[in-house]
C-alpha cells in the first residue's frame, strides 16, 4: 500500500516547530506516512553568528542560503534557533516541487503571505490532497471575510481543516507540555483518494500531530477553531497595551473577558451555521490560547513595548522579532474593515478600540471607556 506524503508549507517560528512534530510522527507511524517530509522555506541568505555552536569558519564566514543551513545543521538557525529538527525534515526553496507528490499539506505561514503562496500553488497540488491550516488570521476581501481553511480549500480545489491552540512555538519546540485543537470535517463529495492510500480521518490527524508533550483533540468545528486563533491576536494586543501602562492583572483579566465575549459574538454573528460557541470555552484553541497569548505571545510583547517606549508597534516588531511577523496588527485592520463596511464597529468595542489605538485615533487610556457599553449590550 502507498503511504501519505506530508509537506509543510512554511518554516517560521511555528512552521518549524510543527515540522518537527510532524516529522517525529511520520517516523513513528511508518505504515501510514512516508517518514521524509518536505518543509518549504521562503529562501533568504543568513549569516550564521560566529558564536553559534555549529559555526565552522570554512563554511560559514559568509551568508549562506537558509535551506542549506537547515539541511546541514538540522536547525532553523534564524526562526527556531537552538532546537534540533529531526533529520527526516528536508528543507526546500521550491514550492511546486515541495507539493508535487504530497497527499497531506500543512499550511503554516504568516497569513499575509497566503495570497501569493496560493497563486504559486494553483494547479500544482494533487487533486486528492488534503490540507490543514495552522494559520492564525482571517482573509478579508470585497466579498467579505473567510477563514484560511476555506480560502486555501477554494483556491486549490482541495479540502482544508485547521489546527490552532495555546501553543507558543518556542515552548512546544522545547517539548514543554501543551494541548492543541485540530478541526477536520471534510464533505462527502471530495476527489477520492487512490484506494491504496489510508483515508484521511480524525485518526490520521491524531497520528500526524499528537505527541506525548503535544496533546491533540480532534473536533469538527473548523470555523470556531480558526476564528479563535485569529481573533485572540487582536485581544492580545489590547492585553499588551494595558500591561504597557502597568495597569496590572485586573485590567488584563477584564480585557481578556471582554475579548472572549467579542470572539464568541463574532462567531455567532458571521459564522452562525458552522461555529459552535463551546469551542471558544472548551477547547485549547479558545480561552486557553487567549490566556497564553495575553501573557507570553509576540503580539502582547510588542504592544506592551510600544506603549512603554512610546514607539509604533511596527518599529518594535522590526527591532525585536528578527523577521518573525505579528498577526494581530493586520488582523485588527482586516476585522475593522469588515465591520466598518457593515456599520457594526460599535458591536465590537474592544476589537474596534484596538484598531483605533493602532491607527492613532485613540489612546490606550481610552480603552475602559470604549468597552464600557459592552456591559449592557449582550
Ligand atoms: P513567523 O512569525 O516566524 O514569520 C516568519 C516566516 O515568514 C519565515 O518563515 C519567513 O521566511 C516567512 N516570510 C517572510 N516573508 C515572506 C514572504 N514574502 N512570503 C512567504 N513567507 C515569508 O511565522 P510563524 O511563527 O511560523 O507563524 C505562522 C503562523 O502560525 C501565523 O499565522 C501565526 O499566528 C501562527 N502561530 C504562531 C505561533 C508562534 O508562537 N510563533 C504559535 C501558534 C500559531
Ligand atoms: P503570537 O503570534 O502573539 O506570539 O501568538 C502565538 C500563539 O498563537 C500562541 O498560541
Amino acid at each position: 500500500t502507498r503511504k501519505h506524503r506530508v509537506t509543510v508549507i512554511g518554516s517560521g517560528n511555528w512552521g518549524s516547530a510543527i515540522s518537527k512534530i510532524v516529522a517525529e510522527n511520520t517516523k513513528a507511524h511508518p505504515t501510514i506516512f512516508e517518514p521524509e517530509i518536505f518543509m518549504w522555506v521562503f529562501e533568504e541568505n543568513y549569516q550564521l553568528p560566529s558564536d553559534h555552536p555549529k559555526y565552522d569558519a570554512s563554511k560559514h564566514s559568509s551568508p549562506q542560503k537558509l535551506t542549506t543551513l537547515i539541511n546541514d545543521l538540522h536547525e532553523n538557525v534564524k526562526y527556531l534557533p537552538s532546537i534540533t529538527l529531526p533529520s527526516n525534515v528536508v528543507a526546500t526553496p521550491d514550492i511546486k516541487a515541495a507539493v508535487r507528490d504530497a497527499t497531506i499539506l500543512v499550511f503554516n505561514v504568516p497569513h499575509q503571505f497566503m495570497g501569493n503562496i496560493c497563486k504559486q500553488l494553483e494547479g500544482a497540488v494533487l487533486p486528492y490532497a488534503r490540507a490543514v491550516s495552522c494559520i492564525k488570521g482571517v482573509e478579508v476581501s470585497a466579498d467579505g471575510i473567510s477563514l484560511f481553511s476555506d480560502y486555501i480549500g477554494k483556491r486549490l480545489g482541495i479540502y482544508c481543516g485547521a489546527l490552532s491552540g495555546a501553543n507558543i512555538a518556542n515552548e512546544v519546540a522545547a517539548e514543554k507540555f501543551s494541548e492543541t485543537t485540530v478541526a477536520y470535517d471534510p464533505p462527502g463529495h471530495l476527489t477520492p483518494l487512490p484506494e491504496e492510500l489510508p483515508p484521511v480521518d480524525h485518526s490520521v490527524m491524531k497520528h500526524l500531530f499528537h505527541r506525548p508533550y503535544f496533546h491533540v483533540r480532534v473536533v469538527n468545528d473548523v470555523a470556531g477553531v480558526s476564528l479563535g486563533g485569529a481573533l485572540k491576536n487582536v485581544i492580545a494586543l489590547a492585553a499588551g497595551f494595558v500591561d504597557g501602562l502597568g495597569w496590572g492583572d485586573n485590567a488584563k483579566a477584564a480585557v481578556m473577558r471582554v475579548g472572549l465575549m467579542e470572539m464568541q459574538k463574532f462567531g455567532r454573528m458571521f459564522f452562525q451555521e458552522t461555529c459552535r460557541a463551546g469551542t471558544f470555552t472548551e477547547e485549547s484553541c479558545g480561552v486557553a490560547d487567549l490566556i497564553t497569548s495575553c501573557n507570553g505571545g509576540r503580539n502582547h510583547r510588542c504592544a506592551m513595548l510600544s506603549v512603554r517606549e512610546g514607539k509604533s508597534i511596527e518599529e518594535i516588531e522590526a527591532r525585536v522579532l528578527n523577521g518573525q511577523k505579528l498577526q494581530g496588527t493586520s488582523t485588527a485592520r482586516e476585522v475593522n474593515q469588515f465591520l466598518a463596511q457593515r456599520g457594526l464597529e460599535k458591536e465590537f468595542p474592544l476589537m474596534t478600540g484596538v484598531y483605533l489605538i493602532l491607527s492613532g485615533q485613540a489612546k490606550v487610556e481610552d480603552l475602559p471607556k470604549m468597552i464600557e457599553r459592552e456591559e449592557n449590550d449582550k
